[in-house]
């Protein structure tokens, strides 16, 4: 079997899945983590993980900072998630899923533990003492899928099901240009393996609560447009939230609906999280990258799904990141502009 890698980012290459097959194997008790709020490419990759581990008769436990989003709890592994701000000391291993610092886990006593760090997103300071990087998989979930297959471990249905959750949400139910045929090679081997996709897209997409629904109103009633229209900003503040019975956890998707406006390019999501300090999202279509405006300001994620954390009075900073935001567009425009001269 091939691995991918990237050779611009460190300590990859060819031997790096074997390398972790060689680790898992030499190794019997587990920590498996991943950033805190987790997504679903985080809980489908550190369950799926955790249950290939137990397949090979080794111990292992997730643990996370932060509940799952309430839809995800409906999934069958997700109940067995640690919620805890400390690894514990009982373990040989730490395997740390889409985590760009080991920092961001928000747990603590992982640090100067033997770690093994799997993660897409470019930036990632490489924390762990392997560390397996690969900006082209369109989830995490996706290498997941490499590594429980060169450890040999069965996909049983529940495996498969964690794996097609992590696919599912991190291309944003298969919008992202992150997508490779490979995606669909991993999709078709889950639905082989049992995974009902009505079912898991019934559980993500259709469990949420009516106070999520008024929320989303609200804070697209207020959308705001650059002058040129496209682009997209959205603001939400405790207020708000409070007003609409609805809470920051309800804002899971928001993002990506002015997307669906044919000529919003990108979006920006500005979340107080207290006094002058936000919490900002952003989503882009296409080619505009975003990701290297969330990087400009401290933060990261990809081309198309970025964020950082940004704090000053509210009416500079988003004129700040609209600014980014427009050049990232017209970047966009002359690079297409020049492909078709
Ligand atoms: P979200 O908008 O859903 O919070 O984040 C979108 C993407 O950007 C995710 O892939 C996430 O990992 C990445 N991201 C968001 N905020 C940060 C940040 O502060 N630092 C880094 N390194 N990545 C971030
Ligand atoms: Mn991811």
């Amino acid at each position: 079997m091939t691995t991918r890698s990237d050779p611009e980012w460190p300590v990859s290459g060819p031997t790096t899945l074997q390398r972790i097959v060689d680790a898992i194997g030499a190794r019997r008790r587990f920590v498996v983590s991943s950033h805190s709020r987790p997504d679903g490419d985080s809980i489908g990759s550190c369950v799926s993980m955790a249950l290939a581990l137990r397949a090979l008769g080794k111990e292992a436990r997730v643990v996370h900072k932060d509940r799952a989003p309430a839809p995800l709890l409906g999934l069958p592994g997700v109940s067995g998630i640690e919620i805890a701000d400390r690894a514990g000391d009982d373990f040989e291993a730490g395997i740390i899923m889409e985590c760009g610092e080991l920092a961001r886990t928000g747990v603590a006593g992982l640090e100067g533990r033997f770690l093994i760090n799997i993660d897409h997103h470019p930036g990632n300071a490489g924390f762990g003492q392997i560390n397996w990087f690969d900006s082209s998989a369109a989830a995490c979930g996706e290498m997941v899928f490499d590594l429980i297959r060169a450890l040999d471990v069965p996909l049983s249905v529940e495996i498969a099901t964690h794996i097609y959750l992590a696919v599912l949400t991190d291309t944003g139910s298969f919008h992202y240009s992150s997508i490779s045929p490979r995606t669909f090679d991993i999709c078709r081997l889950t639905l082989e393996a049992g995974v009902d996709p009505v079912e898991v897209a019934h559980t993500v997409y259709n469990s949420n609560n009516i106070g999520r629904l008024r929320l989303f109103g609200c804070v697209l009633n207020a959308m705001r447009t650059d002058h040129s229209g496209r682009i997209a900003i959205l603001h939400l503040d405790h207020e708000m939230a409070r007003e609409a019975g609805g809470t920051y956890d309800d804002t899971e998707g928001l993002i990506n609906e002015p997307l669906t406006v044919k000529e919003i390019q990108a979006v920006v999501f500005f979340k107080q999280i207290e006094g002058d300090e936000y919490r900002v999202s952003m989503r882009s279509k296409g080619d505009v990258d975003i990701g290297a405006v969330a990087r400009e300001l401290g933060g990261g994620g990809h081309k198309n799904a970025a964020g950082c954390t940004v704090t000053g009075p509210i009416d500079a900073l988003q004129q700040t990141l609209v600014k980014k935001m427009e050049d990232a567009v017209e970047g966009q425009e002359s690079g297409r502009a020049a492909h078709r001269r």
